[in-house]
């Protein structure tokens, strides 16, 4: 098959790999029909995580079932499915309180790598969901953005406490946070505030729901948040880029008594305990449970209630990975999705 391997920063290719076969009974090898670039990718293709050997590339993937272990009874072949990042039981106490990824036997989903034409899938049975039938071709990239950045932002939503009568700041203009706008709307709340200097992600804000962008950063964002909720800050903020200053602006525009939820993976990020302390802020976040949220997602998108494929703003052929990557790096492109 085709896969996507890093070879070292920015030295991405599209190369012969071995299939991948079903090497444990609770696996599943999967015919991909879409896959992506995650900003989560950027940190080692820009050399800020170690690649010390070659990495096969993406965890982000829908398709149809190819064939299935002795052990798996959830999905069977010819389904289509999606699933998160991290594989799950879905059985243990740690997932049954609904934080799969932690998951007492969590792995990589996609150790073979999901920028491929096939991908082997771990825990299927805990880790899949399909479909109730196979989807119209306009709905797979809502799918594979359920896969993780609509879980993702999801998550951060639900854990900043949106909700009716609630006004959520969102850090972050990347696909997680758009669709953290997305989630807010779901969930109702009242007034949903992005920072983006970016006007066509600043539009798709928008149309998610966002009813407020505010241009500035750091402190000077923080204080246009307060001005547009009488000095008090938003009661929940969605963090989702993982930088010292996006945390901490994220931390700074939260309310006393309010939730921060930051879902953007932590680099170099260090909590000055004092400041926190005086704050009353409630920090919650962490690698996105998506598997929690996965099969009420996929019925929104299939019933075409929400569509949150808007945020891929290139598609290419998966041969063109590398440009998908440039483009991301250079944010010529929100999200780009590479078609299998
Ligand atoms: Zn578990």
């Amino acid at each position: 098959m085709r896969g996507t391997v890093l070879h070292a920063a920015r030295d991405i290719r599209v190369e012969d790999r071995p299939d991948p076969t079903i090497e444990q009974p609770t696996d599943a090898v999967i015919k991909l029909a879409a896959t992506c670039v995650c900003g989560s990718d950027l940190w080692p293709y820009r050399g800020v995580d170690n690649v010390d050997k070659p990495m096969p590339m993406g965890h982000e993937y829908v398709g149809v079932v190819e064939e299935v272990g002795a052990d798996v009874r959830s999905v069977k072949p010819g389904q289509f499915v999606v699933g998160s990042f991290f594989a799950s039981d879905n059985t243990c106490e740690i997932c049954r309180s609904g934080y799969q990824t932690a998951c007492v036997r969590r792995e990589s989903a996609a150790p073979t790598g999901a920028q491929a034409q096939y991908a082997r899938i771990t825990l299927a049975d805990g880790t899949l969901v399909a479909t109730r039938e196979m989807p119209d071709d306009d709905m797979v990239p809502g799918l594979l953005a359920a896969s993780d950045v609509l879980g993702t932002g999801w998550f951060g939503a639900v854990v900043a406490h949106a909700g009716p009568g609630k006004t959520i700041g969102v850090v972050g203009d990347g696909a997680v946070g758009l669709l953290g706008v997305l989630a807010a709307k779901q969930l109702g709340a009242e007034r949903i505030v992005i920072f983006s200097r970016r006007p066509t992600r600043q539009a798709l804000a928008r149309e998610f729901g966002a009813t407020d962008v505010i241009e500035e950063r750091g402190d000077d964002g923080v204080a246009r948040l307060k001005d547009l909720t009488g000095g008090l800050g938003a009661h929940g903020v969605i963090e989702a880029v993982g930088t010292q200053e996006s945390m901490m602006q994220a931390i700074r525009s939260t309310r006393a008594g309010g939730y921060v939820g930051y879902v953007g993976v932590s680099h170099g990020v260090e909590l000055p305990g004092q400041e926190l302390f005086r704050s009353h802020v409630h920090l919650h976040g962490g690698p996105a449970p998506v598997r929690r949220v996965l099969p009420a997602l996929v019925d929104l998108i299939c019933d075409r209630v929400i569509d949150p494929g808007k945020v891929f703003d290139l598609e290419l052929p998966l041969e063109e990975a590398a440009e998908g990557y440039r483009a991301m790096d250079e944010r010529r492109a929100i999200k780009t999705l590479l078609r299998v």
